[in-house]
């Protein structure tokens, strides 16, 4: 290895952003010093000072300068300024890309969460040689949440990043590689296929699996990052279980607000939906059926109001949220009219279900066949597979093509179809060429 500058990394505990800066320096072989500010007030002190006045960890710094927090480290890792500065843009260019074309790889997967991950260990034990480009959120969602409590096999529940870190180590057990990229663009035009990251490294492939999932929304708003999983959360199935007798928002006013918003009935004190205009874009089916939910004293709707704040601490979870309400709706369009009115209430928990953007722009100049949301489509298997797209060795695995379950273990089951479906897929092609070639010499004769 070679000698590398001095990387400091300032930590708290329970935080996500820093596991994942601490694995992008791991996956660069760099080392690190890191320093825990939590419950360290002299430490936190320091930290603040040497960033800037910044008070959210993780904080990066490279031979003293600040580099910053996570979303500043890993836009630095994609434009390949990260490695420069670590001294190793040679080493990483090396590994992709000879004079003789860019490297190749039997299976690209994209995305390291946990069907990209499935998909890395079914492909690997099947020696299909997998690649997995982990994108911008290495891990995937389920990074973000510190309790996963419905995935088999763990009767005591699991750390969201603990499953990660070790469907990871189960990948690379078997010879998966996976490798900080987010790909930018797969040209389908010919075989194999192309895939270029963003940072301009071009790798070229013979299957390719997308699990790149889907990114919930989320409103903007101040204390939403700070208390993402400490009582903001943008998945009800998975978190609603923590808030048991709280008060509960669920923002939104489609199908899956009123979904989710009729599930935490079962846990919450009171829910109230809160919505920002007076019509609901839900189905009659959902609206009637909350509705029975509202007669009962269990949901409160709340019209043409919105969230403009939330408040609370990592240690106590959310305290209260301030809210807008505008006769006409979309209210903080309106913050000055003297018809708007600011007022707090009390909550525990507050449910973001306003829709997930499927990651997907690097297919547009495919063939792969999306709905109007961007989801992938996925067609045909036997036996129940779905994860063929319309491009032949082109799969989708995980919430990017199943936008109703989005959940671990469908995400997971998936990534294996996808890796069996692909594998199936290149030996089939290897078989037909194989055939063509016997064919081919047989005529020659
Ligand atoms: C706060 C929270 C808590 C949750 N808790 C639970 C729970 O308790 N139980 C449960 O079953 N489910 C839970 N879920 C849902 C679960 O996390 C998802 O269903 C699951 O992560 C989907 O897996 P996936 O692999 O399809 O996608 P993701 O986990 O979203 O992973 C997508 C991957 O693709 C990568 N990617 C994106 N774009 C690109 C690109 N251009 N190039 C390369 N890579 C790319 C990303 O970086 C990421 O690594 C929770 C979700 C959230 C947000």
């Amino acid at each position: 290895m070679s000698e590398h500058p001095h990387v400091e990394i300032y930590t708290k505990e329970n935080c996500p952003y820093c596991e994942k800066a601490k694995d992008l320096f791991d996956s660069k072989g760099v080392d690190y010093e890191t320093y825990n500010v939590t419950g360290d007030e002299e430490l936190f002190d320091e930290m603040v000072e040497r960033a800037d006045g910044r008070q959210t960890a993780p904080e990066v710094f490279i031979d003293d300068e600040l580099i910053g927090g996570w979303d500043d480290t890993q836009a630095l890792a994609e434009s390949g300024e990260l490695d420069e500065k670590l001294g190793i843009a040679d080493e990483e260019t090396g590994d992709n890309g000879t004079e003789a074309g860019p490297e190749h790889r039997r299976m690209i997967i994209a995305g390291s969460g946990i069907a990209g991950l499935t998909a890395a260990i079914y492909a690997a034990r099947s020696n299909n040689d997998p690649l997995v480009l982990e994108g911008d959120e290495p891990g995937g969602q389920l990074t973000l949440t510190t309790d996963v409590e419905n995935y088999p096999g763990f009767p005591e529940g699991i750390s969201g990043p603990d499953l990660i870190n070790q469907m990871k180590e189960q990948a690379e057990r078997f010879g998966a590689a996976v490798r900080n990229g987010v790909i930018a663009d797969v040209d389908d035009s010919s075989r194999p296929y192309r895939v270029e990251l963003s940072n301009g490294d071009v790798y070229t492939a013979d299957a390719f699996i997308a699990a790149s999932g889907a990114s919930a929304r989320t409103l903007g708003i101040p204390g939403e990052d700070e208390l993402m999983g400490y009582g903001v959360s943008t998945c009800a199935t998975c978190d609603g279980a923590f808030f048991r007798d709280e008060e509960m928002i669920v923002v939104g006013g489609g199908d899956a607000a009123f979904e989710e918003a009729d599930f935490l009935t079962k846990f919450a004190d009171t829910v109230y939906l809160v919505h920002r205009r007076e019509e609901f874009r839900a189905e009659d089916y959902w609206v009637d059926r909350l509705q029975e939910k509202v007669d009962a004293g269990d949901v409160e709707i709340i019209k043409n109001t919105e969230v403009t704040e939330i408040h609370g601490s990592v240690e106590e979870g959310v305290d209260d949220a301030e809210l807008v309400r505008h006769p006409e709706g979309y209210p903080s369009d309106k913050l000055d009219d003297p018809e708007t009115e600011t007022f707090e209430m009390d909550v525990g928990a507050v449910f973001l279900a306003i829709g997930h953007t499927p990651n997907t722009d690097y297919l547009e100049d495919t063939a792969v066949e999306m709905d109007d949301a961007g989801y992938i489509k996925t067609e045909g298997g036997t036996g129940g597979g779905q994860t063929k797209t319309g491009v032949p060795g082109i799969f989708g695995a995980g919430d990017v093509v199943d936008f109703h379950y989005q959940q671990a273990v469908t995400a997971a089951g998936m990534g294996c179809k996808a890796a069996l479906d692909a594998d199936d897929y290149l030996e089939t092609t290897e078989l037909e060429a194989q055939a063509g070639a016997t064919g081919a010499a047989a005529s020659d004769d």
